[in-house]
């Protein structure tokens, strides 16, 4: 057996199979033995699709002997986080209310991704609706964090974060309201990016918080990320919110990056995230990484951003606001799950009680309690209006902020992965979790999140970079400058210092 096709980036396959090495039905085998092999214990996927996977190899390597003009991500599988519909493949959002629904049209990424011929290797796990941060409020059971099965793969993207790190997949998609792609990356040690609010498609994402969301990649590479994000990117008229404007240059600036020079490239070091609250080892590595990119050439200053203090508050309650809206479309009438009352008589009312009782899980039920409450006449300017106001202010924090620097950062969460069950009990505990990457949804701008090395447990650390909205080139330059430097440390990716996981045979 020749060298191990799941262990490459996406980039370096993509290269291969441009060059006529490897076939798209090999690298997709490759990743469906990888699947088979390793998902009984780390179980990132809710759904395979190993025919239709195996069909779009086929089909793209057919057309590149035919000498057609192929999108360089050809070929290169990818899984999708099971929040985004896919026509014809189940689609659960990790939900029992959505189970059995086979959407009957492709997202808008899932349509590019398809026309620019990536094999689709399944649908990932998920916290249920999005709503979580460790995987464990999926209705299909929990994600297993690849460096370390007893702990959790973050939140709510863990399936896609965990398939990237444990190599069943070398391209993922995920989604992020508060944190939900950065988060996971940081703990299973992959990439992720969030991008501007309004620069990737909503059309066909099932909706968490409509004006919050924004669908992103997660992959083992910034490059890889770069890749992706052009690809899946841009404007959409299906889609109210798209932004109507090319995106910046983002693989040309993750290029630029990798050569490790930053001159004249302003770092803001954000006070309010740091800390109290923040693991040692967490503060340790984020430390060390701004040595690194001090001696790249980049000026390190600090900024304060005095309502991020309050950013969380204001998230739980804009998010439950606009989720409990959003999910109210799930009435036993239109989509999955039905459930009649067992005593009775069976009104519509009724039907939405049933099926909503039966088909919602813990976490959703507090949300959409929280937000129509947060909602209710004479709450709504006490609790969502204030909400909203605070929003703006941390909108004018971010403004300042990038008045005195091109880029902000700070640790991607304050922890490494924690231990499954840890939190289950403790929603505050769960939540406090996305302290740092939650304003940034909150504002609208884009965040990635790269590896930093390992804390003293021995575990997986993120470092986050913010840039402006439209402006997520930025983000590419100084982590591809930064994943150098540091690789150039370990001697290496950090996924490698990873244990190897059992192989089922
Ligand atoms: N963990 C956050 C929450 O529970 C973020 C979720 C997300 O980004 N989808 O809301």
């Amino acid at each position: 057996m020749s060298e191990d096709l799941t262990r490459i980036s996406a980039a370096a396959l993509a290269d291969r199979l441009q060059a006529g090495d490897v076939s798209s039905v090999e690298a997709t085998r490759a990743h469906l033995d990888r699947i088979a092999a390793v998902d009984g214990a780390v179980h990132a996927f809710l759904h395979v699709s190993d025919e239709a996977a195996l069909a779009t190899a086929a089909d793209v390597d057919a057309r590149r002997a035919a000498g057609e003009d192929l999108h360089p991500l050809a070929g290169v599988p990818i899984a999708v986080k099971d929040v985004v519909v896919t026509r014809g493949v189940p689609t659960t959002a990790g939900s029992r209310i959505l189970e059995g629904w086979v959407p009957p049209y492709d997202a808008t990424l899932v349509e590019r991704i398809k026309s620019a011929g990536l094999p689709i290797l399944g649908k990932t796990n998920m916290d249920e609706f999005a709503m979580g941060s460790s995987t464990e409020h999926s209705a299909y059971g929990n994600t297993h964090n690849p460096w370390d099965l007893e702990r959790i793969p973050g939140g709510s993207g863990g399936g896609s974060a965990a398939a990237v790190g444990a190599y069943e997949a070398p391209l993922a998609i995920g989604t992020d309201t508060g944190g939900s792609i950065r988060q996971p990356a940081a703990v299973t040690g992959t990439v992720g990016v969030k991008p501007t609010y309004g620069s990737v498609s909503r059309y066909g994402l099932i909706a968490l918080a409509s004006s919050l969301d924004q669908a992103g990649p997660v992959t083992r590479t910034v490059l890889d990320s770069a890749l992706l994000h052009e690809l899946i990117g841009g404007h959409d008229p299906r889609d109210s919110t798209s932004i109507a404007e090319p995106l910046p240059p983002l693989v040309a600036a993750a290029r630029q990056g990798a050569s490790g020079d930053l001159s004249g490239v302003r770092v803001g070091v954000i006070t309010q995230l740091q800390g109290e609250g923040y693991q040692p080892g967490v503060l340790a590595r984020f430390h060390e990484s701004l040595e690194l990119l001090q001696r790249a050439g980049a000026e390190v200053v600090e900024v304060s951003c005095p309502h991020f203090e309050y950013a969380l508050a204001a998230y739980y309650l804009i998010l439950p606001a606009e989720a409990s809206s959003n999910l109210a479309k799930f009435d036993g009438m239109r989509f999955g799950l039905r459930v009649e009352p067992t005593q009775g008589p069976v009104t519509a009312e009724r039907v939405m009680a049933a099926t909503r009782g039966a088909g919602f899980g813990d976490e959703v039920k507090r949300r959409v309690i929280l937000g129509t409450y947060a909602l209710s006449a004479g709450y709504y300017d006490a609790y969502y209006g204030s909400a909203q106001k605070v929003r703006t202010l941390i909108q004018r924090d971010f403004a300042a902020a990038f008045a005195q620097a091109d880029v902000l950062v700070s640790p991607t969460a304050p922890t490494t992965a924690f231990k499954l069950g840890e939190k289950l009990d403790d929603p505050l505990a769960m939540y406090l979790n996305d302290v740092a990457t939650i304003p940034a949804n909150l504002a609208g701008v884009p965040g990635l999140s790269l590896p930093a090395g390992l804390s003293d447990d021995g575990l997986p650390v993120g470092f986050q970079v913010l840039a402006p909205a439209k402006a997520d080139d930025r983000l590419y330059r100084v982590g591809a400058a930064l994943e150098r430097l540091l690789e150039n440390e370990w001697g290496g990716p950090l996924l490698a210092q990873a244990p190897e996981l059992e192989v089922a045979r």
